[in-house]
């Protein structure tokens, strides 16, 4: 393992400096926005990132109802079986 100096340890932090303050682009319009905004600055579409968040939890919203429908529907089919299985 090579170990870096003490300048090229410097280069490498202001590197990642410069990664983290670089803008992204507007999954939209195209436009450079701020890594910070939450929205974006030309056409108002919400940042990359708090889309995903958002979608991410649409995923969790819709997986939770669909075990819901999944539970009603099987406690239904248990209590029609208690019901009518011993006719
Ligand atoms: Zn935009």
């Amino acid at each position: 393992m090579k170990f870096l100096t003490c300048k090229e340890r410097m280069e490498k932090i202001r590197k990642i400096k410069d990664e983290a303050k670089k803008p992204i682009e507007c999954k939209s319009c195209g436009m450079e926005i701020s890594r910070t905004a939450k929205t974006c600055p030309y056409c108002g579409e919400l940042a990359s990132g708090e889309k995903v968040a958002q979608a991410g939890k649409a995923m969790i919203f819709f997986g939770l109802g669909f075990i819901g429908v999944i539970g009603l529907v099987a406690f239904g089919l248990i209590i029609f079986a208690i019901i009518f299985g011993n006719v």
